[in-house]
């Protein structure tokens, strides 16, 4: 007898983006600035009182996300970074293992683990030749025993956007009985004015989740923040299965204070935006191929050669995300940063 599970053995391990001292870290889509002065300021008044257990319910970040978003707070669910989220979506939503949990692939790579740790059962539909979410087939991939679908918009790793048009589809093939999730972690970074925007059809939708993130535009990676906006029962749910005091106090004083220089923050993104397509461009001229992103990364699609470019980029002290053998991710940092990158994509020769 073991003492564990034994379908754990295979699980995969989460790979976090590579951090090498000296190196520049473009592999965790993370903004390359710390937080604002007056967030830090609020993260540590916060830890000041980090001898007393944070508020279980996270009110008061709940309470300004119902107010920035004109949604009832009772429709709001607060985790520990969105990806906490997700574990909690398969608690609510699976229990046999015959439940199964539909997404795209190549898409986020804690969908097959959180899927996996559920001992749910994983389906995935490949992306389209041009990276996208290939809807159609997805929803053609509805069976009986589905029970939860993970959209990614903007998708990690090929930074492709979902549209409107094709999502509202989506939606009404699917039907009310499938609880399906729209992971927004990116959605700062949206200018397309066609892709789909989660908020705008959550409240016609009761069987849509929508999750957002404090950890890529409002930088606040580090401090473990996310939030899904849903149905009041599904948000419920969601609180119910969350690990107790699982937001810290910290967390939540530093989401609240980040909500507080939004504007700062989104003008940020306005910069990444205009980087992001000089350097897919520059990398389009140069041979290489780049889906249209409209995420802080881009997504090179170099087959074989993956991890032969991302050693010659660790060569340079460029910090690449590798996945072999469909690609690598990149992200859009500074100016500087990014001219490194393209220089060392220059260089490279395969
Ligand atoms: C970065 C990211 C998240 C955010 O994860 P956190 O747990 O909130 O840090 C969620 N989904 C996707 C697709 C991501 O790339």
């Amino acid at each position: 007898m073991s003492l564990i599970r034994a379908d754990l053995d295979s699980l995969p391990a989460y790979v976090p983006g590579r951090a090498i001292p000296g190196a520049i870290k473009l592999s965790s889509n993370e903004v390359p600035l710390p937080p604002p002065p007056s967030v830090l300021a609020a993260v540590a008044e916060a830890a000041a009182t980090g001898n007393r257990y944070p508020d279980l319910v996270v009110g008061a970040l709940t309470a300004r996300l119902a107010s920035e978003f004109g949604v009832d707070p009772g429709r709001i669910a607060v985790g520990c970074g969105s990806v906490s989220l997700c574990q909690q979506l398969v608690q609510i939503t699976c229990r046999e293992s015959s439940d199964e949990v539909l997404f795209a692939w190549r898409s986020f790579e804690a969908y097959p683990i959180v899927t996996r740790i559920g001992a749910a059962t994983a389906r995935t539909v490949p992306l389209t030749e041009d990276f996208r979410h290939d809807l159609d087939a997805m929803a053609a991939a509805v069976t009986s025993n589905t029970r939860l679908i993970m959209v990614c918009s903007p998708n990690n790793p090929t930074g492709t956007a979902v549209s409107r048009t094709e999502f509202e589809r989506f939606l009404a093939t699917v039907g009310p009985d499938v609880l399906v999730a729209l992971d927004e972690a990116y959605h700062e970074y949206v200018t397309d004015p066609d892709a789909v925007d989660g908020l705008a059809l959550v409240d016609a939708h009761p069987n849509l989740v929508v999750l957002r993130t404090f950890s890529k535009a409002y930088r606040l990676a580090g401090l473990r923040v996310g939030y899904a906006v849903a149905s009041a029962d599904v948000a419920q749910a969601l609180r119910k299965v969350c690990s107790p005091f699982s937001v810290s106090s910290v967390a939540q004083a530093g989401a609240i204070a980040a909500l507080e220089v939004k504007d700062e923050l989104l003008a940020a993104c306005a910069e990444v935006v205009d980087e992001r397509v000089r350097v897919r461009e520059t990398l389009l001229g140069a041979g290489y191929t780049v889906p249209p992103t409209q995420a802080n990364f881009v997504w090179v699609a170099l087959g074989e050669q993956t991890a032969a470019f991302a050693a010659h980029c660790l060569e340079q002290k460029l910090i690449v995300r590798p996945f072999a053998p469909d690609g690598v991710r990149v992200t859009v940092s500074t100016p500087e940063e990014n001219d490194l990158l393209l220089a060392a994509a220059t260089t490279f020769t395969g």
